[in-house]
């Protein structure tokens, strides 16, 4: 059987990584944050992407898809050969764009199957807000008012149609 897949999108700040900690406590998925594990691929000293990374991500742009989904999958692989009751994963804050949605396609097709994207709707002025908030103590180059504008803006651009294409298979 191919392991199940929910994507979890929604704006910056829009509390995916927060419910998502409240998910695999009740229903036991894997959680994967795509954004988390660029950034501790950013801090390690030995990734060559680290600093291509960084610029990505105060910019509020998206990475280059092959580098997401190598962590994704390095993430992957072992957890579904170590355990096959931990074989369903919420993967949060991706896919982000067109690119990241082909490669997905592309490397993943016949090895998981997306059940379903868990969407959350929150309006761009609180997200805006929280990550202001966060910002205080998170330590996140992007949570700053300047790269929160180009996030939400990327949102708006290349991540809501990827929602609503998914609206459209009635996936969302
Ligand atoms: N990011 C990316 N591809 C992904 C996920 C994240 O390029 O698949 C980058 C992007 O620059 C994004 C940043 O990482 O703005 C932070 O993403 P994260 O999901 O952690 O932010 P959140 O939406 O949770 O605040
Ligand atoms: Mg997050």
């Amino acid at each position: 059987m191919k392991p199940p897949v929910v994507f979890i999108l929604g704006g910056p700040g829009a509390g995916k990584g927060t419910q998502c900690t409240h998910i695999i406590e009740k229903y036991g998925y894997t959680h994967l944050s795509a954004g988390e594990l660029l950034c501790d691929e950013r801090k390690d000293p030995y990734s060559r992407y680290g600093e291509l990374i960084e610029k990505y991500i105060k910019d509020g742009k998206i990475v280059p898809v092959e580098i997401t989904i190598s962590l994704l999958k390095r993430e992957m692989d072992p957890t579904m050969a170590a355990n096959a009751k931990k074989n369903k994963f919420l993967i949060d804050g991706f896919p982000r764009n067109q690119d990241n949605l082909q490669g997905w396609n592309k490397t993943m097709d016949g090895k998981a199957d997306v059940s379903f994207i868990l969407f959350f709707d929150c309006n761009n002025e609180i997200c805006i807000e929280r990550c202001l908030e966060r910002g205080k103590s998170s330590g996140r180059s992007d949570d700053n008012r300047e790269s929160l504008e180009k996030r939400i803006q990327t949102y708006l651009r290349s991540t809501k149609p990827i929602i609503d294409l998914y609206e459209e298979m009635g996936k969302v």
